[in-house]
């Protein structure tokens, strides 16, 4: 697999893709550990997983330096991810017991009846690049403490985080098969979700990556996860601490170069702090500097690829085209390396790209609305439905709105952002099924109804 640095557009040294053969063979290994992974106590699984958290925050720089040398993340938002897997990590080593303790159910009989949490077997796990480690890592923590084994298909730009993560385990002590990495394209993928020792699926991904894996573990009958793309509103009401909204929002548009599921994508500005807000987040998003990713005073570094850089420059002129205006950034830097400025859109129309499309880069798209009836309304108007915003100095009110939001979390004065101690995902084009907190832990497992007489 050629991998490239999306800094310098050096080529790295390719890592071989795996055989059919190599394929099988590690499924088997798959199948194989998973028939005494499933039997060991809870406590053992759970003391791996620390051991893995251990791991990872003993060694949080090499970690972290893949990432940023595969897909450019400036390497202080890697190493906070490499911390994030840790915790994690922690969270389920802490908490599995009390998740998957008996759950007792009282029926009308004198009978015993529970529910007991059990392992299903294999599952795939196709991740996306932006969050290399994490998003593996908020997979495979529940799913192995679980009892299952995993098989990760990463994104083809990134198979040496893919090896890594392996790296991560075998060095907690894993028993060999429980975590593998199969380096391979997805066009390997149909025929991996057919074979039937594979016993569930997970893909973080994009919506067209969605529907061809959401239909293949359906005519499997493979229980499912997806969490796919999102285009968050960010609501901003006319009693918002203004400076604030606007300085976390720019964090929020641009964690990640831009390129986070659950960054605020649609400004939707109430029009009594329109221009106040638009003055503040202009000035803000101009502030942010842009470069090497290896230098910790970087705080947007190139996007992952020079395709989807191209993506995003495509969506920004084609709603400008269609009326928007561009307030600043709008062209891709002169300069090597696949660097993209933070851009900010006003004026945008509702049917524009950068309207109805995720635009998975650092452009904020600005709409100015009457009201916070328009403004639930603006934000319900996407076809996705993963997080949301509101800014506003009255809670009751953004607990009100947060309500009536269309997506899988709203948080109030505060950006979008996961928590292993809270349930993560979506609705509407952004997916199906949780990950992280108790349900991210039952989305793997056979929740077996116990009745004893
Ligand atoms: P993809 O959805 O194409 O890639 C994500 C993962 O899915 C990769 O492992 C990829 O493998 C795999 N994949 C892609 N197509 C298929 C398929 N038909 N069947 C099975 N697996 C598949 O994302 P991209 O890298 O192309 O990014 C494009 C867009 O995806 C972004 O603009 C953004 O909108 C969205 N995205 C959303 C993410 C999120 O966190 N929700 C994360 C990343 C992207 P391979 O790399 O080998 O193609």
């Amino acid at each position: 697999m050629e991998r490239v640095n999306p800094a310098t557009e050096t080529v790295l040294d390719p890592i071989d893709e795996h055989t059919d053969a190599a394929t099988e063979a590690a499924i088997e290994r798959s199948v194989a550990a998973y028939e005494t992974w499933r039997d060991r106590s809870l406590s053992q699984r759970r003391t791996l997983l620390a051991a893995a958290g251990a791991e990872l925050r003993e060694n949080t720089t090499e970690y972290a330096e893949i990432a940023t040398r595969e897909m450019g993340k400036p390497i202080t938002d890697a190493i906070a991810e490499i911390e994030k897997c840790a915790w994690v990590c922690d969270h389920y080593a802490e908490q599995a017991d009390a998740y998957l303790a008996d759950e007792v159910i009282r029926s009308e009989s004198h009978a015993k009846t529970f529910v007991s949490h059990e392992p299903i077997g294999p599952v795939l796990a196709i991740m996306p690049w932006n969050y290399p480690f994490w998003q593996v890592f908020r997979f495979a923590a529940p799913a192995l403490t679980a009892g299952n084994t995993g098989l990760l298909k990463h994104a083809s730009n990134v198979p040496g985080c893919a090896k890594a993560i392996e790296r991560v385990f075998e060095r907690a002590g894993y028993p060999r098969g429980v975590f593998q990495s199969l380096i391979v394209g997805s066009d390997a993928i149909s025929g991996i979700i057919e074979d039937d020792r594979i016993r569930g699926v997970t893909l973080t991904g994009s919506e067209r990556a969605g529907r061809a894996v959401g239909a293949a573990a359906g005519q499997e009958l493979l229980p499912s996860v997806l969490e796919l793309g999102g285009s968050d509103p960010f609501i901003v009401l006319d009693d918002a601490d203004v400076e604030t909204a606007a300085r976390v929002g720019t964090r929020a548009r641009t964690l990640n170069s831009g390129q986070s599921c659950i960054a605020a994508k649609r400004f939707i500005v109430h029009e009594a702090v329109y221009d106040a807000f638009v003055d503040a987040f202009i000035t803000q998003m101009e502030s942010l500097s842009i470069g090497d990713p290896t230098d910790e005073a970087t705080d947007i570094g190139p996007q992952a690829r020079k395709d989807l850089m191209d993506d995003v420059h495509e969506q920004i002129q084609r709603t400008v085209e269609a009326g928007g205006t561009l307030e600043t950034g709008g062209e891709p830097l002169d300069r090597e390396g696949y660097f993209y400025p933070p851009t900010v859109v006003t004026d945008v129309p509702h049917d524009s790209p950068m309207g109805r499309e995720e635009v998975f880069g650092p452009a904020a798209a600005v709409f100015s609305v009457p009201d916070e009836e328009t403004a639930v309304e603006v934000a319900n108007d996407s076809a996705y439905g993963l997080g949301g915003s509101i800014w506003t100095a009255d809670l009751d009110r953004g607990e009100e709105l947060a309500r009536r939001v269309e997506s899988g979390c709203v948080f109030v004065n505060e950006l979008t952002k996961s928590d292993p101690r809270l349930p993560f995902g979506g609705v509407k084009q952004s997916g199906y099924g949780r990950e992280l907190s108790e349900q991210g832990i039952k989305s793997f497992v056979n929740e077996k109804t116990v009745w004893v007489q």
